[in-house]
């Protein structure tokens, strides 16, 4: 039985209904997606007639809702240090996770936020959990999926005690879950390069983390080197962390049965990468 499934972020150009229809052209088993123009701050709600036609074309591609993850637009910071632009990520956050909702998916995925120098990450870290609490208690059947970062600018989430102590602060666990991508991890100092490296890295997001929290990942490698803090990615083997990683990821029990996403720079070798990334099992 198929344990894997590989995808990526695909275009909801024309319509989030499209979405599916672009994970099959490219022979994808899962999908993310935003679930609106991710460089504005507002959207029209989902009309039931874009609904309706998303969820037979996810269910004639084949692929199961739970291995979606839709990402939340970049202009969102749960954890901005001024009060009125945190509340306005807060509601655009909520909005998010309503029409994940309405779409019949259950995760959304999210940076966790940027201290912009203002204030400090234990802060920071406040102000996301703070923010988290609050979307939770105000929304129903999502889960706020908690991407690890590059650590590029002041980002908070490039370490996994980061992540743990955003959990740690979330009221209702069972709403909660984490992403590893692996680009990020890697330009945050994780190597993921050798057997023994890769081991070593999950292993550390075991003990911070714990893989019961894992409900996606994000397959890409990376531009920049080992430690850079530079959020560069790259198509799979092309870059600094080279195909093994991702071998170890198709051959590891813990990313089975959640969505594994590319991120990758080019969508023209998606199709590719996907028929690699299953060539790797076994
Ligand atoms: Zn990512
Ligand atoms: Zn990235």
């Amino acid at each position: 039985m198929k344990t894997k499934f590989v995808g990526a972020h695909v275009s909801i150009a024309g319509g989030v209904e499209n979405a599916p229809l672009n994970a099959e052209k490219i022979g994808a088993s899962a999908l993310a997606m935003f679930t609106k123009n991710q460089r504005q701050w507002k959207a029209k709600p989902l009309a039931e007639e874009n609904i309706r036609r998303f969820q037979a074309n996810l269910k004639d591609v084949g692929i199961s809702p739970e291995h979606c993850l839709p990402h939340d637009s970049y202009l969102i910071n749960l954890g901005h240090p001024q009060e009125e632009k945190r509340q306005k990520s807060l509601d655009a956050f909520v909005d998010e996770m309503r029409r994940c909702h309405a779409l019949g998916l259950g995760k959304l995925n999210f940076h966790p936020g940027s201290h912009l120098n203002e204030i400090s990450e234990t802060e920071c870290i406040d102000n996301i959990v703070q923010s988290l609490n609050s979307a939770l208690a105000g929304t129903e059947g999502v889960k706020a999926v908690i991407e690890n970062t590059a650590g590029q600018g002041s980002n908070i989430g490039y370490r996994f005690e980061h992540i743990a102590a955003i959990i740690q602060g979330v009221d209702d666990k069972s709403r909660v879950g984490a992403c590893i991508d692996t680009c990020h991890a890697f330009a945050a100092g994780y190597d993921l390069r050798t057997r023994d490296a890769y081991e070593a890295t999950m292993e550390e997001f075991e003990r911070m983390v714990g893989f019961r929290y894992l409900c996606g990942a994000h397959l890409n490698d990376a531009k920049k080197g080992l430690g850079s803090r530079v959020d560069r990615h790259h198509s799979l083997g092309k870059g600094e962390i080279g195909l093994d990683a991702f071998r170890f990821i198709m051959n590891d029990a813990r990313f089975d049965n959640i969505p594994l996403i590319l991120e990758t720079v080019d969508p023209d070798l998606w199709p590719e990468e996907i028929r690699l990334l299953y060539s790797m099992v076994g």
